[in-house]
């Protein structure tokens, strides 16, 4: 099939309209600072580039200091960003380079800056873009894979979409475009999981309508897609009949089961499953949710085990597979997850009625633009500091809550300096899974004096499904 190539022009009005935010994510100040930020983002994300550089530049504020600097130290102060060796090697010679060859100011010529050690062309297309306003599209990871899937470009490699994008674009949007078609990728089309029934380029899109197959997972999206279904929740389902012995190993599931009146129809759960309370006189446990106890769930026979993908690791679902006991995974990261895993779950167990009303008003709560509100921090753990990142369930709430979660995607490890790096204007503490209490509190209170540190009821924040709208409400309510 033929199929005829979206208006670039229709496009990018509708990235405009979804993204007005839309700029360049690494945090600098000048050319210097941003050909820095850039070479420590090959194979690192921004955000973790952001909370490197402050140190960096507080020590190493330009050319001349760099070109001076001692590899061990540099080493030290990059080194969560990966590949610090080769990186600190590159910083120096960078340094070097500018210091002997442009007085120490970052060129803005094309040919100069590509020549700069570290500094290849995509490297070089950013800085100039971000920092000189030349026009420039330099495509990354997420812009491959977004026009690829748009139809923009048939390419197999990014120098050519790179080509493909700038014959079809003004020149004067490929700024614009570049931080648009990331934000894009970063936001809705996601690489493993694109959320194509909020996607408002679904229309225009030819995978998303599932027309051709998908180039990056190298599947055809089905329709169900396209008709307004997550895809977050359906393509994890192998195997579902009639359950009738239904075996949890997700905590807020158990309890969303047993809202749902399913408690006779639970032959197991995990240790962890303690919600409502008397299931645990009730419900045999088959052991920890990372580590069921395989034999144990082979002998209760469910015709149903419920996952989560963060919540169980992929070796359980594989292992029930070589068992051949039937499993349904749910992937929760956003609100909208669990409104596409209420209605799934109801409709795989027969209560459709009574998913329906809490769709209803969970559609209804997420109706209307969310304002850009304080930088709220959620802790998950403490010795190490470990934070739920923005592409998380956690994080979501939050957004739906009027807040801009900060700090690196899914679950970092933080060390002090990086928590002051993040300077949150608010920060939550949640009772579980680490048991916060007014002692933190009051210790992060006094090294965060300017910051709201509010400690929170764990299980309305992160027991989604059973409790999610008494977790908007608790945010909401911050
Ligand atoms: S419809 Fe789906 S595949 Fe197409 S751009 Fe949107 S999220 Fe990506």
């Amino acid at each position: 099939m033929r199929l005829s190539r979206p208006a670039p022009g229709e496009i990018q009005a509708r990235l405009r309209a979804a993204y007005p935010d839309a700029r360049c994510a690494l945090d600098h100040r000048d050319p210097f600072q941003l050909v820095v930020a850039t070479i420590l983002s090959a194979q690192c994300t921004d955000a973790r580039v952001n909370l490197t550089t402050p140190a960096l530049f507080a020590r190493f504020p330009d050319a001349a200091s760099l070109a001076e600097a001692p590899q061990d130290e540099v080493e030290v102060l990059i080194k969560s960003t990966g590949f610090f060796r080769n990186k600190a090697k590159n910083l120096i010679g960078l340094g070097q380079a500018l210091m002997a060859r442009h007085g120490g100011l970052v060129p803005a010529d094309p040919a100069a800056l590509g020549a700069l050690p570290g500094v290849g062309q995509k490297t070089a297309n950013v800085v100039l873009a971000n920092a000189f306003g030349v026009p420039a599209l330099a495509v990354d990871t997420h812009i491959f894979r977004v026009a690829r899937r748009l139809g923009l470009s048939k390419a197999p490699t990014p120098e050519k979409v790179e080509a493909d994008l700038c014959r079809l674009f003004p020149r004067e949007d490929w700024i614009e475009l570049h931080h648009q078609l990331i934000f894009h990728g970063r936001r809705t089309c996601d690489a493993r999981r694109p959320d194509c029934a909020a996607c408002s380029l679904l229309d225009l899109c030819p995978t998303g309508l599932g027309k051709i197959k998908d180039p990056h997972l190298g599947v055809t999206f089905e329709a169900s897609v396209s008709a307004g279904q997550s895809s977050a929740v359906t393509s994890q389902i192998q195997m579902i009949g009639s359950p009738q012995r239904i075996l949890s190993l997700v905590p807020s599931v158990t309890e969303l089961l047993v809202q749902w009146g399913l408690a006779a129809r639970l032959v197991g759960r995990t240790r962890y499953c303690i919600e409502p309370r008397w299931i645990r006189n009730t419900v045999p446990s088959v052991g920890g949710t990372k580590d069921p106890d395989l034999g144990r769930i082979r002998d209760l026979a469910p015709d149903l085990v419920i996952l989560e993908r963060d919540e169980n690791p992929k070796e359980v679902a594989e292992a029930l597979t070589a068992l051949d006991i039937p499993w349904l995974a749910l992937e929760i990261r956003t609100v909208k997850d669990c409104i596409a895993g209420l209605r799934e779950l109801g409709h795989r167990l027969g209560l459709p009625e009574a998913a329906a009303p809490r769709v209803a008003a969970l559609e209804a709560s997420l109706k209307g633009r969310r304002r850009k509100g304080p930088r709220a921090l959620a802790l998950i753990w403490k010795a190490p500091w470990m934070s739920a990142g923005p592409d998380t369930y956690l994080g979501d709430l939050l957004r739906q809550g009027g807040f801009t979660p900060i700090g690196p995607d899914r679950y970092p490890v933080l060390s002090d300096d990086d928590l002051d790096a993040l300077a949150p204007e608010v920060i939550l503490l949640p009772t579980e899974p680490y048991r916060f209490n007014r002692r933190h509190q009051t210790e992060l209170q006094k090294r965060f004096p300017n910051a709201a540190v509010h400690l929170v009821d764990g299980q309305a924040l992160t027991w989604y499904l059973s409790r999610t709208e008494a977790g908007l409400d608790l945010v909401r309510s911050l």
